[in-house]
Order: structure tokens, then C-alpha cells, then sequence
């Protein structure tokens, strides 16, 4: 029985992460620096501008799809069947 290595707070018994901390882990191994990036652009300042610095980002991630969708669609304009019609959607 010890400490998790990472947050130090929750007591684990055979591993050395606690499950928040092994979730954290997982995200790192998917998304690798990353992580990093956006913990550093979202979460280093106050709540209200966390939300704010959210809603920012993802708005970039909405841009930054359509226009991937736009070249797309433009390098498929002689192919009408790879045409998608649908829109990819954000939440
Ligand atoms: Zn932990």
C-alpha cells in the first residue's frame, strides 16, 4: 500500500497509478505531447477563462476541420462518388 506515483493523494495497493491517474496515462500513450500542449493553452489560468480558452479552442478544431473538408472536397471535385455530403460535427 502506497501513494500513486502521479497525484499523490489516492492510496493504491498493487499498481503504482490510482484510475484517474492510469485514464491520464492512457490519454498520453494516444495523444502524446499534445497532453502536454493543451494542459499548458487551456488549463494554466483562471475557470471563467478556462471556459473561455475552451470554447476558443474548439472553435480552431471546427475551423481547422471544415477547411480539411473544404480541400477535400476540392481534390475529389472530377469524383462525384467520393463526394461525402455529410458534414463532420464538433461537440
Ligand atoms: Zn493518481
Amino acid at each position: 500500500m502506497w501513494s500513486c506515483k502521479l497525484c499523490e493523494n489516492e492510496t493504491v495497493y498493487v499498481t503504482h497509478l490510482c484510475d484517474k491517474c492510469r485514464r491520464v496515462k492512457h490519454l498520453l500513450n494516444l495523444y502524446g505531447d499534445r497532453v502536454y500542449d493543451v494542459l499548458e493553452s487551456v488549463l494554466v489560468r483562471s475557470e471563467s477563462g478556462q471556459t473561455h480558452k475552451i470554447k476558443t479552442e474548439l472553435k480552431v478544431e471546427k475551423e481547422k476541420i471544415n477547411i480539411g473538408e473544404e480541400e477535400t472536397a476540392a481534390d475529389n471535385k472530377d469524383s462525384i462518388l467520393t463526394r461525402s455530403k455529410s458534414k463532420y460535427t464538433v461537440e
